[in-house]
């Protein structure tokens, strides 16, 4: 297993984590895409970088609603995240090249779910000599790009 050796905005979140209250998914939704490292809003649903990266560009596709349940998502919802997911693949494709992608919902603490209460949808890029999925999904390795620049590029490509 890697182990962060500099990853500053997960010390952040360590260093914070006690204090936050609330949804992370919601509140990102109510700061600016800078502050809540949003790389695109829809209408039902949204894409922000994940702050505890497996891999740089490791992008959630969240729906506007604060929704618990997977079952619970409508049409509409189930609908936009897979679009988004799509033109996620797009920018990442344009801004990182990678390889592959894994697209995975971790539903229940047992499943490696962080957040339980609003359910998400990992987009992970993939390169050749990474790690295997599950070890990607269980733990973080020192990544070579901050969050802020990876969000803006991203941003940047998004396919219109
Ligand atoms: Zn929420």
């Amino acid at each position: 297993m890697t182990r962060p050796l500099w990853a500053p905005w997960r010390l952040e979140y360590v260093g914070g984590a006690d204090e936050q209250e609330g949804c992370i998914f919601c509140l990102a939704l109510e700061r600016s895409d800078e502050d809540g490292l949003v790389v695109h809003r829809g209408e039902r649903a949204f894409v922000l970088l994940n702050k505890f990266p497996y891999a740089s560009g490791h992008l959630l596709v969240a729906p506007v609603r604060h929704v618990g349940e997977f079952g619970d998502l409508d049409a509409d919802e189930a609908l936009e995240i897979h679009q988004l997911a799509s033109q996620g693949i797009g920018a990442l494709a344009q801004t990182y090249s990678p390889q592959g992608y894994n697209l995975g919902w971790n539903l229940g603490r047992i499943a490696g779910a962080g957040v339980t209460d609003h359910v998400h949808l990992h987009l992970v890029p993939r390169w050749a000599g990474d790690t295997n999925f599950m070890p990607v999904l269980a733990d973080v390795k020192v990544l070579p790009e901050h969050l802020a620049e990876s969000r803006e590029r991203l941003a940047n490509a998004w396919p219109s």
